[in-house]
């Protein structure tokens, strides 16, 4: 017990939906899965209503409400560059639509900076897909390997940087893992980037929701050039993402997207480029995304980020206390430094059937699979090459994965407990478990899906 209870289940939409088990009886949903996205909060909710009296066209208006939706937009901007402490006179914020928009998007940039036949790009193997495709498609990639734990060594990394000798121009790491929660001394590894002359680009999808995020580090060193995250896993799920980086850089490139809004003067035989941040968002923003965003920091700060992110610490002490003590649990990640989530493997029951045993008997959603970091996990879990080989020829054939549980601070103790409860269920019931679910037919798990429709998913 932490000797003090909260009420911020309250805070978020949809906490005590009841949701249909297998057995026909509803309960009150327990999610696990705030890494994958978050439900908005009551309070963002309540401004996008508000907002919406004087919604209307950001940058293409002279009417009043367009007016006040441009000033919303372009001060969202500043907001959530103080947010993650950039300084505002040498960086910009380009909106996306997510964290896998803006990686594309400065893959692009750097895409037309690098030179291919030269130039490395290093890549983290913890590093969720969209740290990780969009690079391979623009230059030379080589990956800077995780120990077998998972954690990413800054010797390691300073290894390869002396050994390319100045060829290594990015250097791309997440914040926090989506798979074990293990986060990365950002100002200690931008020291070492730029003392070989490269840059750092940061994945802030997972760190941003939990941490505090200081962009500018302690000294000139240890700043980071780029910096990516998302709004809806900041309970802000309407559709809007950032990149925050340095403007020298950013100004220089051409547009990854062009229509309106792109650029000043357009002829048929001329063309010039709006000023960056405009020239890389193209279309109609999304402003409503952005006050929905802004609100949720606010409201977060307003709780405090720290208070929230020692209760999220503490719940997931007590899961991986719990689990360490169930028979047949590996854990992968979950250690003091992680941000909440964790990931496990049980013994004998495939992660999709433990995550699908978890939703259908008790309402409980976690995630399962390889959570979109497919060589970080197919590393944790040792795969050889024979293995992969297997796994890509037989399609038929499940992909292996793990069980990740990600907690938010509006998780609650008995959440846990029910966890816990039906996991360690699982474990001295295995049998029974695995022979229901696995000769449950498929016209049995339509079931499901009509029981739910049948009562109606909505209320
Ligand atoms: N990076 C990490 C570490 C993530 O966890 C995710 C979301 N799973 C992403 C990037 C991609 O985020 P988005 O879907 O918002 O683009």
């Amino acid at each position: 017990m932490m000797g003090y209870q909260n009420d911020w289940k309250k805070l978020v939409v949809g906490t005590e939906h009841m949701v249909p088990t297998i057995g026909g009886k509803r309960v009150a949903v327990v999610n696990f899965d705030h890494a994958a996205t978050t439900s908005p909060l009551h309070g963002v909710m309540e401004r996008i209503f508000h907002f919406s009296e004087v919604y209307s066209s950001v940058h293409r208006g002279l009417g009043y409400k367009s007016m006040v939706s441009s000033d919303v937009y372009e001060s969202g901007r500043i907001r959530l560059m103080r947010f993650v402490g950039a300084d505002v006179k040498r960086y910009t914020l380009i909106y996306t639509k997510h964290t896998t928009e803006s990686l594309n998007l400065l893959a692009h940039i750097f895409g037309e900076r690098l030179d291919r036949e030269r130039d490395v790009i290093l890549v983290s193997e913890m590093e969720h897909l969209a740290n990780y495709l969009p690079w391979r498609m623009v230059g030379q990639v080589d990956i800077v390997p995780v120990d077998e734990k998972g954690r990413l060594s800054c010797d390691v990394l300073e290894t390869m940087l002396m050994r390319y000798g100045g060829r290594v121009k990015v250097v791309c790491v997440t914040g926090a893992s989506n798979v074990t929660g293990y986060t990365n001394p950002l100002g200690k590894i931008a020291r070492i980037v730029h003392r070989y002359g490269a840059m750092i680009v940061v994945d802030g999808a997972q760190m941003a929701p939990h941490t505090r995020v200081d962009m500018m580090g302690r000294t000139a060193e240890e700043t980071v050039d780029f910096f990516a995250f998302s709004a809806h896993k900041m309970y802000a799920p309407f559709g809007c993402g950032a990149l925050i980086g340095r403007k020298d850089v950013l100004a220089d490139a051409s547009p990854l997207l062009v229509g309106g809004g792109v650029a000043r003067f357009v002829t048929h035989t001329s063309l010039d480029w709006n000023e960056v941040p405009h020239k890389d968002e193209a279309g109609t923003p999304n402003v409503i995304g952005v006050t929905a965003w802004t609100e949720a920091i606010r409201i977060l700060e307003e709780v405090g980020r720290a208070e929230l992110a020692k209760w999220e610490a503490y719940l997931l002490d007590s899961l991986v206390r719990e689990l360490k003590g169930i028979d047949g649990i590996k854990l992968y990640g979950g250690e003091k430094d992680c941000v909440s989530l964790v990931s496990f493997a049980l013994d004998g029951i495939d992660h999709r059937t433990v995550s699908r045993i978890l939703s259908y008997e008790d309402g409980i959603a976690v995630r399962s699979g390889m959570f979109c970091a497919h060589p970080y996990v197919v590393r944790l879990l040792g795969l050889s090459e024979d293995d992969i080989d297997y796994y890509r020829n037989h399609h038929e054939v499940p992909l292996p994965g793990l069980v990740r549980v990600s907690i938010s601070f509006c998780n609650t103790e008995e959440d846990i407990e029910r966890l816990v409860r039906l996991l360690r269920h699982i474990v001295r019931h295995k049998r029974a478990y695995l022979e229901k679910y696995s000769t449950m037919a498929e016209h049995e798990e339509s079931a499901f899906g009509q029981l739910k429709l049948k009562q109606r998913i909505l209320p």
